[in-house]
């Protein structure tokens, strides 16, 4: 079954061969804060098909522990997802939740990345990042001029289809196809055909001119919340797509510039 839907994906890569282009993703796996048996699978993926895998962490949960598996991969490299991952959007306003828009004064949200940025530099070094990941992939664009600010060149929210907004000092690379889907916080495989679709539609937008060039499709996992088919997608999704030659997957540390503050 998956095989079969993942023929449009190879297609698809076809056409960038013709076109003598590489087509280029990357992965992001969001609510990193300890090691557990689900983030071994998702090193055990990484490791096996010698793909990059950009770990949102979540600051002020990270523990010891994540820091002490991810010493040993050559490939995991750690972003900053919020500070503490909490709601700050009034309950049933109907926005949904919030951690980085504006239902806090200005002050306290920059505050708030700039000690989780501390928190990830310390804890992780050369391995951190300074991508900012808004919980619930939301984030008020009025907050991105500050980010340079505090040594945070990037951001990576959900892809809304449109072209992405130029901001000076600051990479805006979404993520554009989530493995999930999401029912009242519950998670289960979004399944083949959707998964691979929104792969798809991002590289034919990207091929025929409609969407940044410069920007790698985005694959977004979320290690704690993955079933079964979720977990044998995204096996099969590494194996067809490295074994393909118009295909490369890259490191958040070659997407985004690393900033200047120390
Ligand atoms: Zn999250």
């Amino acid at each position: 079954m998956i095989q079969k839907a993942m023929a449009a994906l190879l297609h698809e890569l076809e056409a960038w061969n013709e076109a003598g282009r590489v087509a280029e993703l990357w992965w992001r796996d969001d609510d990193a804060t300890a090691t557990s048996p689900a983030l071994d699978t998702l090193l055990d993926i990484s490791s096996e098909y010698r793909i990059p895998c950009n770990l949102a962490v979540i600051p002020v949960k990270a523990e010891v522990s994540l820091r002490e598996r991810l010493a040993g991969s050559e490939r995991a490299w750690v972003l900053l997802h919020g500070y503490a991952h909490v709601n700050h959007a009034p309950r049933g306003s109907g926005e949904g939740a919030w951690e980085l828009g504006l239902h806090r004064p200005l002050e306290t949200v920059l505050n708030d990345l700039q000690h989780g940025r501390e928190i990830l530099k310390s804890m992780f070094g050369e391995r951190f990042v300074p991508v900012v990941v808004p919980p619930w992939n939301r984030i008020d664009p009025s907050l991105y001029q500050h980010l340079p600010g505090l040594g945070l060149t990037g951001v990576s929210a959900e892809w809304t289809g449109n072209m992405t907004p130029e901001v000076e000092g600051v990479r805006i690379v979404p993520a554009h196809a989530d493995l999930l889907r999401w029912k009242k916080k519950q998670a289960s495989f979004a399944g083949t055909d959707k998964v691979v679709r929104s792969i798809v539609d991002h590289l034919r937008a990207k091929r025929s001119g409609k969407a940044d060039q410069g920007q790698p499709t985005g694959v977004l996992t979320h290690h704690l919340e993955m079933d079964e088919a979720a977990w044998e997608f995204m096996n099969t999704l590494a194996e067809a797509t490295t074994t393909h030659g118009a295909c490369r997957w890259l490191a958040a540390k070659d997407i985004f510039t690393q900033g200047s503050i120390g």
